[in-house]
């Protein structure tokens, strides 16, 4: 429990700063102005430093520890990243700036977006979308448009699996979409005759999240982008989780129109904790001119001696602005320098580390686990967290389990076509021993729940706070804990 006297440590006259003696008169201050029930505590420096290293503590974080949150791709964020985006020659420039003022910047970013299309096998990127679901959303709004240009109003229904994220149907239905839901087959792919069935006059695409939420990479990829290409539909990838494929293989060469990159997930730059982050969007050619703007641009080529001239470019058939000024420039320069650190060698290693990790701590975790779908994963897997002969432990009671070994939890409960879920992504920055400790207390937790399951249901028992009620939690929040009289 946290105790509740660590917020009543105020003793009266105590002060954390000393003024200076004063050379002016003292006055009093106007009736009315000072509110006399305002009682703010009084403490000495070393109180409020203590306090609040204090309360930083009670975080979990990737810098404390390891944090398998599936989907989430809680990689190490290298700080190099922090001190790049902090230098003030970058940090301290205004978006009202004029161009020529601020040419290192649009650089960054051009060249960013050159990468990310090298990355991605795409024509063009556009930096500005604030996130992962609101480069969806930008997605969508491109099938719509595209749509509506080439003369197909009718074009209103989008697939979607069921093993993807649960950002690809909510997106689709925010642009005026039909969604319907493709069931996953045996093997964890899409359904083909599923998919044969929708491929009709109607169809206007496809989001596809691959590797799916099952971490599964689709056997049929090719085939699926070609009946809703031949349907006349496009094809939308969730491309938020990039680890497994950076360098491996590029969405743009199997055929995908549109993609978003979570720069705070695939790039490091961080995330969790309500943002920012940072979802670009890329495209195919022929969508190239339905882009969000600003994009940037070369405005004037240069030569030897003049570098060239960077500038924006408002996209002939633009769906809009997305985002105030151009995104989240400081993530931006994170994304930035993480891929120049690596480099294309680098980018090929961190994609065979995520999947070599995962499947690694895969092999351990099925020998207690059942494995929802027993093949190679890519970078993340699911299993499920309940056996059929210890019926009240769940899924849940495992992840709080998981507290008191000192691990943050993996992804519960999801993704939903699997019957209590545990989604484990380890990622590529994590040791061999780490995930040996890891695989210990799954394996120790397993034995536990046959041994003494109440020890499970009554789990956390070394956090500061126990198990709370959920709903309640998120439905009554109170960030603030001194209540006023
Ligand atoms: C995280 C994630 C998203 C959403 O990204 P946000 O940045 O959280 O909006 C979408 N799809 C997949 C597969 C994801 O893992």
């Amino acid at each position: 429990m946290i105790e509740p006297t660590i917020y009543e440590l105020s003793q009266p006259g105590r002060k954390g700063v000393a003024f200076p003696e004063s050379d002016v008169p003292a006055y009093d201050l106007p009736a009315g102005f000072a509110r006399e029930a305002l009682k703010l505590p009084e403490l000495s420096e070393q109180d409020v430093v203590r306090h609040f290293t204090h309360l930083s503590q009670l975080n979990y974080s990737i810098d404390g520890g390891f944090y398998p949150l599936g989907s989430c791709t809680m990689k190490y964020n290298p700080k190099i990243n922090e001190e790049m985006a902090r230098l003030p020659g970058l940090a301290n420039t205004h978006p009202l700036q004029p161009i020529e003022t601020v040419q290192g910047n649009l650089y960054i970013m051009y060249q960013l977006q050159e990468w990310l299309q090298e990355i991605s096998g795409l024509n063009r990127v556009c930096l500005s979308p604030a996130a992962g679901a609101q480069g969806e959303l930008v997605g969508a709004l491109i099938i719509k448009k595209y749509h509506e240009i080439n003369n197909a109003p009718l074009r209103t229904k989008i697939l979607i699996p069921d093993s993807a994220h649960g950002t690809n149907p909510a997106t689709s239905a925010m642009s005026g979409f039909k969604v319907v839901s493709l069931p996953s087959d045996a093997r964890g792919n899409v359904d083909l005759e599923a998919l044969k069935a929708e491929c009709d006059e109607t169809l206007a695409g496809l989001m596809l999240t691959n590797p799916n939420t099952l971490g599964l990479f689709d056997e049929n990829v090719l085939e699926v982008i070609q009946l809703v290409h031949e349907a006349g539909g496009l094809v939308y990838g969730d491309g938020a989780n990039l680890n497994a494929l950076l360098g491996v293989v590029r969405p743009g060469d199997l055929g995908f129109d549109i993609m978003h990159f979570n720069l705070h997930k695939t790039f490091s730059t961080p995330h969790g904790g309500g943002g920012p982050g940072s979802g670009p969007v890329g495209v195919s050619e022929a969508l190239a001119e339905f882009l969000p703007s600003p994009v940037v641009t070369i405005i004037e080529k240069g030569d030897e001696e003049t570098p060239p001239f960077f500038g924006f470019y408002t996209p002939q058939h633009t769906i809009g602005r997305m985002k105030a000024f151009y995104g989240h420039f400081g993530m931006h320069i994170r994304a930035y320098t993480y891929i120049a650190m690596h480099g294309p060698a680098g980018l090929l290693d961190i994609a065979q580390k995520a999947v070599l990790n995962a499947n690694y701590l895969m092999a351990q975790i099925k020998e207690d686990y059942t494995l929802a779908y027993d093949r190679t994963c890519m970078h993340e897997f699911v299993v499920e967290g309940a056996w059929e002969d210890i019926p009240d432990i769940h899924a849940l009671d495992i992840s709080k389990r998981l507290m008191d070994y000192g691990y943050h939890p993996p992804t519960n409960y999801f993704p939903l076509i699997v019957h209590e879920a545990l989604m484990i992504e380890p990622t590529e920055t994590e040791s061999k021993q780490t995930l040996d400790a890891f695989a210990k207390a799954m394996k120790a937790i397993a034995k536990e729940a046959r041994e003494d399951p109440d020890l499970l249901q009554t789990a956390p028992h070394n956090t500061p706070i126990r198990r709370c009620d959920e709903v309640k939690a998120a439905r009554d929040l109170v960030l603030c804990c001194w209540i006023p009289e």
